[in-house]
């Protein structure tokens, strides 16, 4: 996605969040088959059409979750110890998450590379997660209906879906 235009995926993603969110919600819900192959298919399709490199629209405005092999991992790249380095850029949240303190992230450098690219955060790597074992429950969660505005790939990715499944599935 060249010269990728935030401001207008932004106007775009709030026109269509609230049908593409209903789509998302009988997704998580459908009980009938042929789910799965349409969302590698979507998938395989969104990434020919969106680059990451020219967005990074995710490290600027959203926060990786960490795991405590992260950390470890992280921490001694950085030559600190873990509990340093959590001291310095992490926190808990309520819910249990580990997350950076700040957006956006301390590894995000120039030209919207990530520093760390090799051994970024397993969260970071998988982002957006659409082709996750559980999708169905985080449709049901809201994580995509909730990345719809901030992650242009996952507008486009829900949007390709959503055509496959009226296509091929019918209604759900
Ligand atoms: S670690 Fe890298 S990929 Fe992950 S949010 Fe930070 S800059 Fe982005
Ligand atoms: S995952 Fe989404 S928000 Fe992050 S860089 Fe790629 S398109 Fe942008």
């Amino acid at each position: 996605m060249a010269n990728l235009d935030i401001a207008k995926f932004k106007q775009k993603a709030y026109k269509k969040k609230k049908g593409l969110a209903t789509f998302l919600r009988k997704a998580g819900k459908t009980k009938k088959r042929g789910l799965a192959p349409l969302i590698v298919e979507a998938d395989k399709e969104t990434w020919n059409e969106v680059a990451c490199l020219d967005c990074a629209n995710c490290c600027k405005k959203m926060t990786p979750t960490y795991t405590p092999t992260d950390i470890k991992r992280i921490s001694a790249h950085v030559g600190l110890s873990a509990e340093e380095y959590f001291k310095k850029y992490l926190e808990k949240r309520k819910d249990g998450d580990v997350t950076n303190k700040k957006t956006p992230c301390h590894f995000l450098g120039k030209d919207h590379k990530c520093t760390i690219y090799a051994i970024r955060p397993a969260d970071c790597a998988g982002f957006p997660h659409f082709t996750r074992k559980d999708f169905k429950y985080q449709a049901e969660q809201k994580t995509y209906t909730t990345n719809i505005t901030l992650c242009p790939a996952t507008l486009v990715f829900v949007e390709k879906l959503e055509a496959k499944v009226a296509g091929k599935m019918g209604k759900i």
